[in-house]
């Protein structure tokens, strides 16, 4: 890992450089030309630093995707990354790419231009120290990760299934840049409630109220609740009724359901799927599910946890501690398939805010992690 170190070390403000390059091209997920935009220079940028091909992935619905091919062999490793970001156009200018003592800031920098630039170095150091690899690296690159993936979860799930390992180069957790080990799993339920409407003055005994019936699922979904067991059922928002004296007759709920293990998701889509009226003379409908399963750990990305944890102890004398996190990425769209390890890439705070940074001192360590996690694994 010493070789990747000192090159790296070297490159450090070419590896800022791009980010800023990078950050400056702003990217929401909704705005096709701009993602399309940035998906062409990071085709431009992937060849560019690692003799590798990359050639844009056609998306109708939102932005393209990029494919880069790095190095031959029968094994396949894939690095995952979005380019993407929540912010919409003009955050740029409330959030300018500038340092400040040791921290870099912009829109998107954290989540996470960083780890794809962090991706294309440490391929990058890979060719220019000469390192035969005996495999062949590909990075997936998506555009709409922000809203769920939609249209690249089956190129994802593709490749995943073709692959030894993943890598994904999401943000780490927490201050000292933990590797996220395991993702909740995360669902999404429409709750609907039918009732009868009638005069709230005249005949309040002909109606049938579906916001007293809601509220009751409300209190049952969240009986759901075992945080200790990494299940949270969240009744989120909540509409209905129409005039303050008519008995209503409509009343839905908006459910956010998140579980760290598989099972746990299993059972709560019956139980939510299937949940029935305390008062019979309301109709329930229910829709949704679970659109990203739980990445759950396994013996496999154990393995390869315990590998990153030495390499980084060993050769930067730093800790990397593992994580369980309550929020998805891609990582839990691919983990059944192969074993992954995510957030490996920036160090930093403020996903989704406009205080959005990365503490430099980590870029160098974490590309040159890579780069060696790509060399032994
Ligand atoms: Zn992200």
């Amino acid at each position: 890992m010493h070789k990747y170190l000192d090159f790296l070390r070297n490159e450090e403000r070419h590896i800022l450089e791009l980010i800023r390059q990078l950050v400056e091209i702003e990217s929401p997920t909704s705005d096709k030309q701009q993602t399309g935009c940035l998906a062409v220079k990071l085709r431009e940028v992937f060849e560019q630093y690692t003799g590798g091909k990359a050639e844009i992935v056609g998306n109708k619905q939102n932005g393209n995707y990029l494919r880069g091919h790095f190095g031959n062999g029968m094994e396949q490793i894939l690095i995952v990354g979005h380019f993407d970001t929540v912010h919409p156009i003009g955050t740029l200018k409330r959030n300018p790419f500038k340092i400040i003592d040791g921290k870099a800031f912009g829109p998107g920098i954290y989540d996470m231009k960083c780890g794809i630039v962090q991706a294309i170095f440490a391929l990058a150091a890979i060719k220019k120290i000469g390192v035969y690899l005996n495999k062949k690296v590909i990075c997936f690159f998506n555009s709409d990760e922000e809203t769920g993936s939609a249209g690249s979860r089956q190129f994802l799930m593709e490749e995943a299934a073709r692959s030894k390992y993943a890598f994904v180069m999401e943000p780490s957790f927490g201050e000292q840049g933990a590797i996220k080990i395991g993702r909740k799993g995360v669902g999404t339920y429409n709750l609907t409630v039918k009732g009868k409407a009638a005069h709230a003055g005249n005949c309040p005994e002909e109606g049938v109220n579906a916001i007293e019936e809601i509220c009751r699922q409300v209190l049952y979904l969240q009986s759901l609740n075992d945080y200790p067991k990494g299940i949270s059922v969240n009744c989120g928002i909540i509409t209905g009724g129409s005039a303050k004296n008519a008995v209503p007759d409509h009343a839905s709920l908006i459910i956010d359901v998140r579980a760290s293990r598989l099972t746990d998701s299993e059972i709560l889509h019956k139980l939510i799927s299937n949940l029935t009226p305390v008062n019979p003379l309301t109709q329930l409908r229910v829709e949704g599910g679970f659109t990203r399963p739980p990445m759950e750990k396994t013996a496999a990305s154990q393995r390869l946890y315990i590998m990153a944890a030495d390499l980084m102890n060993k050769h930067c004398g730093l800790s990397l501690p593992e994580a369980v996190v309550g929020g998805a990425s891609d990582g839990n769209n691919i983990a059944a398939l192969v074993p992954t390890l995510d957030g490996l890439g920036a160090v930093g705070t403020g996903a989704h805010s406009l205080n959005e940074q990365i503490y430099i001192d980590h870029l160098v360590p974490r590309t040159a992690l890579l780069a060696a996690l790509l060399e032994y694994c």
